[in-house]
């Protein structure tokens, strides 16, 4: 039996970072740069202004007090998208609204709550009076102040989160060149399986994996095809891998252990090479890696477990930092916190235990409880859970109010 940490080493050993490709940009969330991205034009393009208000010569209001305001011949008016010709001089202003370019000899903005606009009712306004000094540009925002022409916005390497897909947008990107997505292809074994959809006969259980796993393949980013299933016979799992040969990562479910009908790691041995079978830990002890051999190419192949919740904790450790590596991702771990336990958890065979629990956070500290009987065939113990509670190999009691590493799967209650 290997580690996790040295099954892991393994599996990534086998991954790149997959080539780029170039797409429009709202197809780009959760996928890193291959390009290093300069801006065309300068973000604002020109000087505007950043409130509501008078557009002037600051020196125009200098001294003003409201009680000694300066008065101001107003000579138009200027809203967003316009372009106003007319020269603010000396003693003048122009009625501005926000992100109206600023007019020329104007160098600053006065709000209107700095100014008697709402005490004169007539319109249009020939004055203004202004309450107070201030300083040159104010509420003016600078050209290029956000972006400079010509400069570098985003590097190759960054991860394309909601605001870097604004910012490609506010340069007037409409593609972005990415690494592209994995495709991941999903197979299901096992004579017991039926499709969902199907009535379900005695001594048969539906297909859950396929669709967990294909969740995760899609929550991470990857592109889940999923295979569906394949009896224990050799012949039909060989014909189903055979249409996963274009894929970047092969994930089967089920036939990893020493069963006799446990044949994925059969096949897998006479089309390719077999990595590892046993990783020391609880649950997902049978989990198979190795590489298939198609035509012109190799495919990695993860045999994930078929207990339905250990095929989803292996595909977290395993598959997902494998879908991350590939699309170019730095960080591949899920954030860690330290969590008082509140639910006693024992661990008799020296294996890594990763125990389903809620997560919740009081004040500074974290606390975690199990989400109910820890069996690897019951599913709704990862729903309930938000977090895998981490025992330690040589750890063979935890007891309440004693406290463990916790990797976190989502941050929501
Ligand atoms: P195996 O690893 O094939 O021995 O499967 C272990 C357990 O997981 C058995 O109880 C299977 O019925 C169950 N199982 C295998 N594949 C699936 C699947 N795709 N969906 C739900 N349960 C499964
Ligand atoms: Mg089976």
């Amino acid at each position: 039996m290997i580690s996790v940490e040295q099954a892991l080493d393994r599996v990534l050993s086998y991954f790149e970072v997959l080539d780029g490709e170039e797409k429009p940009i709202l197809h780009c969330l959760g996928q890193v740069l291959d390009e290093d991205v300069y801006s065309p034009i300068s973000v604002p393009p020109l000087d505007n202004a950043a409130m509501d208000g008078y557009a002037l010569q600051a020196r125009s209001a200098r001294g003003a007090t409201p009680a000694a305001p300066r008065l101001l011949d107003v000579i138009g008016e200027v809203s967003a998208g316009m372009m106003a010709e007319q020269e603010v001089g000396p003693g003048q202003a122009m009625r501005i609204m926000t992100g109206a370019p600023l007019p020329p000899g104007a160098d600053s903005v006065v709000r209107f709550e700095d100014t008697d606009e709402a005490l004169r009712p007539q319109r249009p306004l020939t004055q203004i009076g202004v309450f107070r000094q201030i300083p040159r540009g104010e509420n003016v925002r600078r050209a290029g102040e956000d972006i400079a022409s010509g400069q570098l916005v985003l590097e190759r390497g960054t991860l394309l989160r909601p605001q870097e897909v604004g910012v490609l947008a506010s340069i007037g990107r409409t593609t972005a060149l990415v690494i592209r997505r994995p495709r991941v292809a999903i197979l299901a074994t096992g004579d017991e399986l039926v499709e969902i959809g199907q009535p379900l006969p005695r001594g048969k259980i539906y297909n859950s994996n396929s669709f967990s796993i294909a969740s995760q393949v899609a929550r991470y980013g990857g592109i889940p095809q999923i295979l569906g299933i394949a009896g224990d016979r050799v012949d039909e799992i060989e014909a189903k891998i055979g249409e996963a040969l274009d894929s970047d990562l092969l994930l089967t479910s089920g036939g990893v252990s020493v069963g006799q009908y446990d044949l994925v790691k059969d096949v897998l041995a006479q089309q390719g090479e077999i990595s590892f079978w046993t990783v020391r830990m609880k649950p997902g002890k049978p989990l198979a890696f190795g590489v298939i051999h198609g035509h012109d190419r190799k495919v990695p192949h993860l045999g994930l477990p078929g207990n339905p919740v250990s095929s989803m904790i292996t595909f977290e450790l395993f598959a997902r930092p494998a879908i991350l590596k590939m699309m170019g991702r730095k960080n591949l771990s899920k954030p860690m916190v330290r969590a008082t336990m509140e639910s006693r958890v024992t661990n008799t065979d020296g294996r890594r235990i990763f125990a389903r629990v809620m997560v919740r956070r009081e004040g500074e500290r974290y606390f975690a409880r199990l989400t109910g009987p820890q069996g690897s065939g019951i599913l709704t113990s990862m729903a309930r859970a938000n977090a895998l509670a981490i025992v330690p190999e040589e750890v063979k009691e935890v007891k309440e109010g004693e406290t463990l590493d916790v990797l976190m799967l989502d941050w929501e209650e």
